[in-house]
Parts: structure tokens; C-alpha cells; sequence
């Protein structure tokens, strides 16, 4: 066999092998349920990532509900955006970061209240995905009970799915969440002196 054909024919024997692969491995899977995602780590791409499969779910008319736990100085491209979306609910914590407030009983109080809008998510059968952005602070910082948070995520409606961000996820959201991805900082703009980007970063 000359040697350009024989190279085809080991070529499409592997992607034959890969496919087979592929569509047992699609065929296993056959468990529908909702889903919890994590997304954690240091570097760029959480929340907008988190905003990614808002974006997917809206395209198939689910309903979303979305809170925001850190309200940044600044308002987002996204926030404009989501308010002109029928199907989207956001909830924003009235507080900005904590190094701006620098008052722990009133972040408290405001992320106590604000999660007890969560947990209403948590309990709506009608909302398809929950967006938690930025709530593994509130438990670093011990504004919100971590106990008090696992059992709404385990309560919450069989195909309700949940986004979480934010960096250092604990061990216990690690544990409960069924997609985990760390997001590594390798570089950042901002270190070179540039400024927040406009449809980038906010
Ligand atoms: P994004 O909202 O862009 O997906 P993120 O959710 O992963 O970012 P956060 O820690 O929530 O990251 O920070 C939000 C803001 O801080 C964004 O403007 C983002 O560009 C910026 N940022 C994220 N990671 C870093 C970093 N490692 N160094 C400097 N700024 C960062
Ligand atoms: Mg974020």
C-alpha cells in the first residue's frame, strides 16, 4: 500500500476508535437532573463565564433568577443587558465591597437579606438556573451560615440548576457541586496599568 494511503486508513481506524469511545461514553450518560457549578480560582472568567450559560439557558426560553453578592462600584455591560431580559430576575447585595464598607455587622445584615432572596430561588420550581455570583465570600468572610446554604442547595427543585462564583471556593461547595473548573491567573491587564475595559471586564 503506498505510504500516503496507509496513512489515511491508520488515521480513520483511530477516529473510528474515538468515535465509538465518544458515543458509549454519550450513551452512558443518561441521567438528567440539575446541576450545580462551580467556578472558583483566581483569574478572569467566572462570573462572565457564569453569564455565558445564562445567555444558553435564555436561548431555550428558561427562567433565570440571578444574585449578585458583591455590587461593584461600577455598574455591567451585563447588568444593562439582563434588565432589558423578560425571563431574567437579578437581585444586587446593596453593598459595595467590603474594604468600601468596612462595617461588618451592616455587610452582614445585607447579605443576610439578600440570600433570603436567594433561598426564595431556591425554592421556585419555576426558576430553571440561579446564578449565586460571588457568594463563596460571604462565607469566607462568615457573613452567611455555610450550613444554612448546603441545605437549600440540597432542597432546592430536582432540575434547578445553580451557578456559583467566586475565588476560594470552600472544601463543602467543592463537595456539593456536580462541575467544578478553577480558573487560573496567569496575567491580568490591570496589573500592566490598564484600566477596567468597557465589554471586558465590565
Ligand atoms: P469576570 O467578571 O471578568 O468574569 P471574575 O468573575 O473571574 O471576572 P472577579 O474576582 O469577580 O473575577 O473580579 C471581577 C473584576 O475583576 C473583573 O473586572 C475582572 O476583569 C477583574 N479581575 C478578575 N481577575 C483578576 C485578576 N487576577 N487581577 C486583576 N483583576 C481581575
Ligand atoms: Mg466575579
Amino acid at each position: 500500500m503506498p505510504e500516503d494511503q496507509s496513512k489515511d486508513t491508520s488515521y480513520k481506524q483511530r477516529m473510528q476508535r474515538k468515535k465509538a469511545h465518544i458515543d458509549s461514553r454519550i450513551e452512558e450518560a443518561n441521567i438528567d437532573k440539575g446541576i450545580i457549578v462551580l467556578l472558583t480560582g483566581n483569574g478572569k472568567g467566572k462570573s462572565s463565564s457564569a453569564l455565558g450559560m445564562v445567555c444558553r439557558a435564555l436561548g431555550y426560553d428558561m427562567k433565570v433568577a440571578i444574585v449578585k453578592f458583591l455590587k461593584g462600584v461600577q455598574d455591567t455591560g451585563e447588568d444593562a443587558f439582563l434588565a432589558k431580559q423578560s425571563n431574567v430576575q437579578t437581585v444586587f447585595m446593596k453593598t459595595g465591597f467590603t474594604w468600601d464598607t468596612q462595617d461588618k455587622e451592616y455587610d452582614t445584615a445585607m447579605a443576610v437579606e439578600t440570600w433570603t432572596k436567594a433561598e426564595k430561588y431556591l425554592n421556585d420550581w419555576l426558576i430553571d438556573l440561579v446564578v449565586l455570583d460571588e457568594l463563596t465570600y460571604m462565607i469566607s468572610y462568615k457573613y452567611l451560615d455555610e450550613q444554612q446554604i448546603l441545605t437549600a442547595l440540597n432542597n432546592r427543585p430536582k432540575n434547578q440548576h445553580v451557578v456559583i462564583t467566586g475565588r476560594a471556593a470552600s472544601e463543602s461547595l467543592v463537595d456539593i457541586a456536580d462541575t467544578v473548573s478553577e480558573v487560573k491567573d496567569i496575567k491580568h491587564a490591570f496589573r500592566e496599568n490598564i484600566k477596567a475595559q468597557k465589554g471586558i471586564d465590565v
